[in-house]
């Protein structure tokens, strides 16, 4: 199935909505919320009561992904961060659907 991705927009350095429109129907497949590691940007989409340990970073505010790097603050220089970001977030949009079953 052809599908496009459109980010809906990023709510703040950490968090974003994206929505998958198939081509053939106009129609959106699935929706979500994101969240970005402050640390790698990594991003991953929000699913409640997944059980999946994240963590939080007290310097710079945000949610970090809770791997061993991530454990220390190293920031991301901002504005390559929201580039990066909106890099990731799409990449990561289109495996998440590709995963999807
Ligand atoms: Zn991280
Ligand atoms: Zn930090």
């Amino acid at each position: 199935m052809e599908v496009s991705v459109t980010l809906l927009h990023l709510n703040s350095r950490a968090s974003g909505e994206f929505r998958v429109v198939s081509q053939e129907t106009g129609r959106a497949t699935d929706e979500g919320q994101t969240l970005s590691c402050v640390h790698c940007q990594r991003t991953w989409v929000v699913k409640p009561g997944s059980g999946r340990a994240r963590g939080w970073c007290m310097k710079c505010n945000g949610p970090t992904c809770g791997g061993q790097a991530c454990q220390t603050c190293v920031p991301f220089e901002r504005q390559l961060a929201i580039i990066e970001r909106r890099d990731a977030l799409r990449r990561y949009a289109q495996q998440y659907l590709t995963d999807a079953p």
